[in-house]
């Protein structure tokens, strides 16, 4: 065995133990162990660590502790730029895309509402949510760090709130989305699509008020569900706002007009 000096930065302290957060703690290892799975073992997901130094020097995850080195570990800088120092893992190409695990409906629901595409079913078991991130490359939205600590989940987010738009400022900020939103271009309920059509094409699936009410209608590619501007989709549009923090005004929650 060896004995390595580990100390915790910000949000990453919250996985930790009691007495060793905040400060330098000593953790024995076993010889030749990497950084990766001492950082996991003490229960910190490798998905939430964005830097790692040894004695000052910054180090990938498959770095073999030796005795008596210290370890500091970061998690994902909001205003700090660390792209010189060693990446943990490959960049993002394109637009983030997310896999919601099985708890996490809302959340989806309400990212799907600023336009991100973000897979989400009430039945995925966490081998499933794994599997898919790995293939299509998905960011992991999750609150189960068992889950993060797989090995095949390369980029992931631990959402340390449990209020949904607490969860919502958290993925904004940590992927720095604010530019990326495209309100209202995505269903709330299957993550498809939706393309402006005319009202004719749809008056059958919208009830007679809303039909004379509105001229704007939008069909699902993916469902064929029908959304309108109707009366809820100014709330929505506050609450996006203030998502954003673009406006400080609360506003109650509440979908938009769809049949
Ligand atoms: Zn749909």
């Amino acid at each position: 065995m060896t004995t390595a000096h580990f100390r915790f930065y910000a949000e990453l302290n919250n996985f930790l133990a009691p007495w060793q957060r905040q400060q330098c703690f000593s953790h024995p290892c076993s010889r030749d162990a990497s950084v990766k799975h001492m950082i996991e073992a003490l229960g910190v997901p490798h998905t939430e660590v964005d830097l790692i130094l040894v004695d000052g020097i910054s180090v990938d995850f498959l770095h073999r502790l030796q005795d008596g080195e210290r370890v500091s570990v970061y998690p994902v800088f909001h205003s700090i730029d660390v792209t010189p120092l060693v990446k943990l893992r490959p960049a993002s190409s394109g637009v983030d895309r997310f896999i919601a695990d099985a708890h996490l409906g809302l959340l989806a629901r309400n990212l799907r509402m600023l336009g991100f595409d973000v897979l989400y079913r009430n039945d995925y078991s966490d081998a499933e949510v794994a599997r898919i991130a790995a293939e299509e490359g998905r960011i992991v939205l999750t609150r189960d760090r068992d889950l993060l600590i797989r090995k095949e989940i390369v980029r992931g987010c631990y959402l340390h709130a449990v209020a949904c738009d607490a969860q919502m400022a958290e993925v904004l900020g940590r992927f720095r989305l604010a530019q990326a939103v495209n309100a209202f271009s995505r269903c709330l309920n299957c993550n498809g699509l939706l393309q402006s059509v005319p009202k004719s094409d749809v008056q059958e699936r919208v009830p007679d008020h809303s039909r004379k009410a509105y001229d704007r209608f939008y069909e699902c590619t993916g469902c064929s569900q029908v959304y309108w501007e109707g009366s809820h989709v100014a709330r929505m549009r506050q609450r996006v706002a203030r998502m954003l923090g673009e406006e400080d005004e609360p506003v109650q929650e509440e979908d938009g007009d769809r049949k």
